[in-house]
């Protein structure tokens, strides 16, 4: 290959007058995963579809992702700011991708001894940074991976980032939409910087942009003690409710104390007695009773699929992200919601 027509540092195929594009990184990922399996962190055999692949018209039984459904060919196209921030998000991606090519050189497990005091200097650097993202620190489960997917390392520090209250309440429509491509494409960048503060401490990891999920980051998040998934299977958490995006960095040693607890599953029985998500959704996408995948899965139970992903697929790409099941969800509200909602449900259930 000419040398102009290279990346320099790892050979990836350049595009003519053009750095490659993030897909490219990403084919050379899974096809380096495929030659490499003594290195990878592989899904388990029942994993279930998601990330990359829209989920095959004959199964329904996934469950939902983190990623909007294609739009069909010429409707309401996005307006033009928008479209710089779907750009934007392209570039995180491809960042994201970026970043891990030296790895393919060098995959042997790499000795990391951390300093002490890590986490809270991780948490320094996340409150001087962002003023609406939270970290939990959590062990992957294979079977939280996608089908026939896999990350470089198995532990993971899941990242969340707030959507806007004032704008999630104009649901459904563009500006419900816009914030929340702004925050798939703000929070792609907040996991690059994470990842990349961590290596600038000497560890390694793996950004995964929350458009590019190579993992089931509701049940991630719950795992990790940041919240539960609630019928509508977002991750409802104690700060904003349902309305935050989740994007996991992967590492390599276990740097930090697990974060993993059951103190949001008390939310499951607030769903019970609720169920305004379901009612409300314009494409009656959300299932009364979860179906579950797999059971067992440790920290959580069980893995479940909420939404029927097809149904869902109309009403989320004619109105630019729809988001009317986040809007609706009574813990949206924020501002002490939480702790109201809960003691509700501890009363009524002694
Ligand atoms: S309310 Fe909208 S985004 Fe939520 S499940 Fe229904 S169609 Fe999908
Ligand atoms: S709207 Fe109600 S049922 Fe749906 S996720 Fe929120 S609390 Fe649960």
């Amino acid at each position: 290959m000419p040398e102009n027509n290279a990346d320099n540092s790892t050979g990836t195929p350049r595009p003519p007058g053009g750095r490659p594009d993030f897909r490219k990184y990403e084919q050379r990922y899974l096809e380096w995963g495929k030659a490499h399996p003594e290195f990878i962190y592989a899904a388990a055999p029942d994993s279930v579809d998601g990330g990359f692949n829209r989920p095959p018209p004959d199964r329904d039984s996934n469950p939902p992702d983190e990623r909007p459904p294609a739009r069909p060919h010429g409707q309401n196209p996005p307006p033009p700011e928008m479209m710089k921030t779907m750009q934007e998000m392209q570039t995180g991606m491809r960042r994201a991708w970026e970043d891990i090519e030296p790895y393919y050189d060098n995959p042997e497990i790499q000795p990391f001894e951390p300093k002490p005091n890590l986490w809270e200097d991780l948490l320094k650097f996340v409150a001087d940074n962002w003023d609406d993202v939270n970290i939990g620190f959590t062990e992957l489960p294979r079977q939280m991976i996608f089908r026939d997917k896999f990350t470089l390392f198995k532990y993971a520090l899941v990242v969340s980032q707030e959507m806007k209250k004032d704008k999630i309440n104009l649901a459904p429509g563009t500006e419900a939409g816009q914030e929340v491509m702004r925050v798939y494409s703000s929070l792609g960048l907040v996991v690059n910087d994470i990842a990349r503060w961590l290596r600038q401490q000497g560890e390694r990891c793996q950004s995964n942009h929350p458009m590019g999920g190579l993992v089931n980051t509701p049940s991630l998040g719950g795992k990790a003690g940041m919240g539960w998934q609630g019928r509508s299977g977002i991750l409802i958490t104690p700060q904003y409710g349902p309305r935050v995006r989740l994007a996991p960095v992967f590492i390599e040693h276990q740097v930090f104390d697990f974060t993993d607890n059951r103190n949001h599953d008390w939310i499951e029985k607030h769903c019970a007695g609720c169920g305004i998500c379901a009612r409300e959704c314009p494409g009656q996408a959300i299932y009364s009773e979860k179906r579950i995948n797999i059971d067992g899965v440790p920290g959580i139970g069980a893995l479940r699929t909420c939404i029927d992903r097809g149904k869902c697929m109309g009403p989320f790409s004619q109105t630019q992200g729809c988001s009317v099941c986040i809007k609706v969800c009574p813990f949206s509200q924020g501002d002490g919601t939480y702790a109201r909602l809960k003691t509700a449900v501890e009363n009524k259930t002694g």
